[in-house]
């Protein structure tokens, strides 16, 4: 079973976190892990990570990295009423697009 799950949300989009350290955060989703329906989302569940010198990096040391939650955890919101919210399905043209349950403006343009 690694088929990728088909996730509410997608990299791009804002969305409002609903549970642990990050409760009540909105953040740019900044990577989609759909296989593992989780979601790196900016500037939420920073953990330090210890790091040998690299290239990019030539001191080594500490830096802070967002590490991915579970997309469950996660709600939409909406760019046009900017209130988390559900969303609906809706298809168009042979393929879907999400819609705001709260305002009904397409999310997907
Ligand atoms: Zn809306």
């Amino acid at each position: 079973m690694t088929a990728a799950i088909k996730m509410h949300v997608k990299k791009g989009d804002t969305v409002l976190v609903l549970s642990g350290k990050d409760k009540g955060k909105e953040g740019k989703i900044i990577e989609a892990l759909p296989k593992k329906a989780k979601v790196v989302v900016e500037g939420v569940n920073k953990v330090k990570r210890h790091t040998k010198p690299s290239q990019a990096n030539p001191q080594g040391g500490i830096i802070t990295k967002e590490a991915a939650i579970a997309s469950s955890k996660v709600m939409l919101v909406c760019p046009a009423c900017k209130k988390a919210t559900r969303i609906k399905k809706t298809a168009v043209s042979g393929s879907f697009v999400r819609t705001c349950k709260k305002c009904g403006e397409v999310i997907d343009k």
